[in-house]
């Protein structure tokens, strides 16, 4: 795996502190730091917290813990993502110069009413990679005065984009680099599949997209490995980087440890959890083993 000619490569492991790291994010975390030691590559660890209600200290605290036990090491400072909404706020607004943002006033709530009544109707919603139904364009389609009427109100809403504007500003055919499952490739990016993603959330000044992309380049993160489940994001993550000029890094998709009933793993699960596993007397050597390191 090579870094762009001339530049130290980069990797970081980047969890969000809303539960006890799993079997799942050691792999990721063991893997970003071997690969990156088998470069000469920097490691660092990010902490993904815009979800201020879910992430917490104590979390937080756990997740330094659970990897210092594994034994990897990275670089200080950890950029910790709720101490820099000002950067998510500024790629947001350039966005927002290029006319690509909307505000959008439809709770979850409306949404799933929405997809019903036109699905009650026998039509077929669209939805998105990971089964969410795609946003209705009725926000998108709203006038300017109706906007600004709204806002004026202290409407509660997040901030989309427009995903066909989006699309227009960016040359095609939009691709990335895949090195995950051992092949090296050059892959189609299909962001049109995610509809209009969430920008900004109601709840925080940005979304995971925004800030994950944000950071990767003013970290200068040169190699993305994280979990299968987040390829299709690729895509996203892509039309972002060439919306705001943000370098490209390669990526790196790696399986993912599913439980026995063959779903990936949750942090609400305990006995996966690596705490749990080392209370009971786990060694870091038996971790490895069972994520088939
Ligand atoms: N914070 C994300 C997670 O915990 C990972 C983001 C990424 O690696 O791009 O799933």
């Amino acid at each position: 795996m090579l870094a762009p000619p001339g530049q130290r490569p980069v990797f970081r492991f980047a969890p969000s502190p809303n539960g006890p790291l799993h079997l799942g994010h050691a792999l990721s975390a063991i893997l970003n730091h071997e690969m990156a030691q088998a470069v000469g590559g920097r490691f660092l660890l990010r902490i993904e917290d815009i979800d201020l209600a879910r992430c917490t200290p104590d979390h937080e605290e756990a997740i330094y813990r659970d990897l210092a036990w594994l034994g990897l090491r990275w670089e200080q400072p950890v950029r910790r993502q709720s101490e820099h909404f000002g950067d998510y706020g500024a790629a947001l607004d350039r966005l927002r110069e290029m006319e690509l943002v909307y505000p959008a006033f439809m709770t979850r709530g409306d949404v799933k009413s929405a997809v019903a009544a036109h699905e009650a109707a026998g039509e077929v919603w669209p939805r998105d990679p990971d089964g969410s139904p795609l946003y209705p364009d009725a926000d998108r389609k709203r006038s300017e005065t109706e906007r600004r009427r709204l806002l004026a109100e202290g409407s509660r809403h997040a901030w989309r984009l427009d995903m066909a504007g989006a699309l227009a500003r960016v040359a095609r055919p939009l691709t990335w680099r895949e090195t995950g499952e051992g092949c090296e490739e050059e892959m189609q990016a299909d962001p049109a599949a995610w509809g209009d993603v969430i920008l900004s959330r109601s709840d925080a000044p940005s979304s995971y997209h925004l800030s994950v992309v944000v950071d990767d380049a003013l970290q200068g993160i040169t190699h993305v490995v994280r979990g299968v489940d987040l390829y299709h994001a690729t895509s996203v993550h892509r039309l972002l980087q060439e919306l705001l000029g943000l370098p490209e890094p390669v990526y790196h998709h790696h399986r993912l440890i599913l439980g026995p009933d063959g779903r990936k793993l949750s942090k609400s699960e305990q006995s996966t959890g690596l705490a749990a596993l080392r209370a009971a007397g786990a060694s870091p050597a038996d971790i490895r083993r069972r994520i088939g390191l």
